[in-house]
């Protein structure tokens, strides 16, 4: 095994010989010298354990105590839904004004889907992410969580989905400046709204499409945009990947937001015992320098009051272990 900041040295002098005697395009060059993992040494940056929950998992009466209970427990990201978030942006920013809690992720809530089979659902997928990601820019969110389709949502079939969102099939045949692609599209939109779109791999019960991040992470470099990146969700995870600290290095600088639940059942992180085991995933978001959110979306089988502030002691333990 190669060291990664020779690995990175090594590709670049690959590269180089490449050009030397002509042997590959340029993009196919570029594209191959960039790795998803963030530089070695001295500039990158120490991870840091920002533990956020879904509005609804939260215990409390109305936001306001569902914050003040967060902020006991150690809670400094909300995530919200974006179904009515353009609506909502005043109530949010007045909630969390003068808190030590920010906005996380917004989670789905747009209309139709991106790799339909249908132009009009591609259409109000399109226009309607376009709408939450102005809110959540406002809003200083990390990103807009979505799923390209989920199973049971009619789309094109899987070569054709790849060269709608991203604009080519494979990245040695592309060329840049004609590529126009949904991503691109909606990437540009949330980079200019100082937001991002949050590809969200799921498991096979869920959707076909993507379902694991080094897929996901392939997409963002193909994309290519700052508007594109990716999450992980230990849930799917749990039965996609054969490694979680594998799949966190193959998402790399891609990776924006994490979701966290139970392993067996997915409920609260802690409810299922031994099963709940976050060690090696946390391993791999330390080496990857992760600085973003990691966010309940689960179930609860217990008292919220009770697990919902030891699930947030479980992930500190756990993330000083690994
Ligand atoms: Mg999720």
């Amino acid at each position: 095994m190669i060291h990664q900041s020779n690995r990175r040295e090594f590709l670049q002098r690959t590269a180089l010989a490449a050009t030397a005697i002509g042997a590959v395009g340029s993009t196919a060059l570029r594209t191959r010298a960039e790795d998803a993992l963030p530089a070695g040494g001295e500039g990158k940056k120490q991870a840091v354990l920002k533990i956020s929950a879904q509005e609804g998992v939260v215990p409390g009466k109305g936001l306001s105590e569902k914050l003040d209970n967060m902020e006991k427990w150690g809670y400094v990201g909300l995530e919200v839904g974006g179904g009515n978030l353009p609506k909502r942006v005043k109530e949010l920013q007045d909630a969390l004004k003068g808190r030590p809690i920010k906005l996380s992720a917004i989670c789905a809530g747009f209309q139709g889907w991106l790799i339909s089979d249908d132009k009009e659902t591609r259409e109000k997928a399109l226009s309607s992410m376009k709408e939450i990601l102005t809110a959540a820019g406002e809003l200083g969110s990390t990103g807009l969580i979505i799923v390209p389709a989920f199973n049971g949502q009619k789309s094109v079939p899987h070569k054709q989905a790849r060269e709608m969102l991203t604009g080519f099939t494979r990245w040695d045949r592309s060329n840049d400046k004609a590529r126009t692609s949904l991503l691109g599209e909606l990437g540009e939109h949330a980079a200019k709204a100082g937001t991002r779109i949050l590809l969200e791999p799921l498991n096979r019960d869920e959707c076909y499409f993507l379902r694991t991040l080094a897929d996901g992470a392939s997409i963002c470099r193909d994309v290519n945009s700052p508007g594109i990146a990716l999450m992980g969700d230990f849930w799917h995870m749990t039965w996609e990947e054969t490694c979680d600290m594998g799949a966190f290095l193959s998402a790399g600088k891609y990776l924006r937001h994490v979701h966290i639940a139970s392993r067996k059942d997915r409920k609260t992180p802690g409810e299922d015992g031994e099963a709940d085991n976050y060690i090696n995933g946390f391993k791999g978001l330390k080496m990857i320098g992760y600085q973003d959110y990691i966010s309940l979306e689960c179930g609860c089988r217990g008292d919220r009051s009770e697990v919902i502030p030891a699930a947030a002691k479980l992930i500190r333990e756990q993330w000083a272990k690994a």
